[in-house]
């Protein structure tokens, strides 16, 4: 059986290189999810993670165990789990998406000026869930020094 699992974090920021949390987060999930046929997506914004897990109900739910005990990230809140018959994320092994425009306008929509997990519900999950499937994936960048302009793909 599949299943959809969702949930909002709060960043650690006693870790204070985010590109190197990030990217290393996203190595482990692409490797890891690809090899075990779950898909998702990790949204970050305003020191908050997002997530959404799909995949074999006990795959997902023993992957997430390992997740909640990640010391990058604490304060988890978890939605409600849902049985699924399709994947949304069905080209992602884990998409990674950042604030951007659509993202930005359903949290204004909420009356929000920021990503904040304790005000999503079950009923405008499925809205964030859909505007993060049809938003562009972000790619990690960083920002290289004066003496080495422009800048480096990092993923
Ligand atoms: P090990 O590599 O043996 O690590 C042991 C412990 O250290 C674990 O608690 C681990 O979580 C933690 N850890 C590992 N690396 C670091 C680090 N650089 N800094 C701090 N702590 C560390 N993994 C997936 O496979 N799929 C996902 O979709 C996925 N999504 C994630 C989303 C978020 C927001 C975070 C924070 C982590 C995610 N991870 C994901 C990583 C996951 O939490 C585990 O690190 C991974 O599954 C490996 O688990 P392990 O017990 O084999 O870890």
């Amino acid at each position: 059986m599949k299943i959809r699992l969702c949930y909002a974090s709060t960043r650690n920021e006693s870790s204070t290189d985010l590109i190197e949390d990030l990217s290393s987060i996203l190595n482990m999930a692409r490797d890891f999810n690809e090899k075990n046929a779950i898909f998702g997506v990790l949204y970050y914004a305003n020191n908050h993670f997002f997530q959404c897990l799909e995949g074999d109900k006990e795959i997902v739910l023993e992957l997430f165990d390992r997740i909640k005990l990640d010391l990058r990230h604490y304060n988890i809140i978890e939605f409600e789990v849902i049985d699924i018959d399709q994947v949304i994320f069905k080209n992602w092994s884990m998409k990674y998406v950042q604030n951007g425009s659509k993202i930005e306008l359903f949290f204004k929509n909420l009356g929000l000026e920021v990503f904040t997990p304790s005000a999503l519900n079950e009923d405008n999950l499925i809205i964030l869930l859909n505007e993060l499937a049809s938003e562009k994936q972000t790619r990690i960048r960083r920002k290289m020094g004066l003496n080495q302009r422009g800048v480096t793909s990092y993923l």
